[in-house]
């Protein structure tokens, strides 16, 4: 009855429309500090998640954290549906703060 909602669905198709030349830009998924490994809490959920490779982990200090690779994100919206702490967004190209 009630509709669920399909980000993976929306995001697949906002990405086509970029690839068409459309002027909506496909987003792209960022990290914020709220994300486990901030905490020195060991996740590796958004990495495991993304079907691109788009989510490398860096050593910092206090340990590895997750980095999106913009060029090979597609927004599809699979690692903020499977991150534990709700630290994934997406966001415009460019519309970041
Ligand atoms: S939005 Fe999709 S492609 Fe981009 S980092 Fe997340 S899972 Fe990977
Ligand atoms: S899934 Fe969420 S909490 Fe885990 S590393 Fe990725 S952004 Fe951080």
């Amino acid at each position: 009855m009630a509709e669920t909602p399909d980000l993976n669905r929306r995001n697949f198709l906002l990405g086509r429309l970029a690839e068409a030349h459309h002027p909506i830009a496909a987003p792209v998924a960022e990290i914020s500090q709220s994300c486990f490994a901030f905490r020195g809490v060991a996740c590796m959920g958004c990495r495991d998640a993304c079907p691109t490779g788009a989510v490398r982990f860096e050593l910092a200090v206090g340990g590895a954290r997750p980095r999106i690779m913009t060029d090979v994100c597609t927004g599809c919206g699979a690692c903020a549906h499977a991150c534990p702490a709700d630290a994934i967004r997406l966001e415009q190209p460019g519309e970041a703060a």
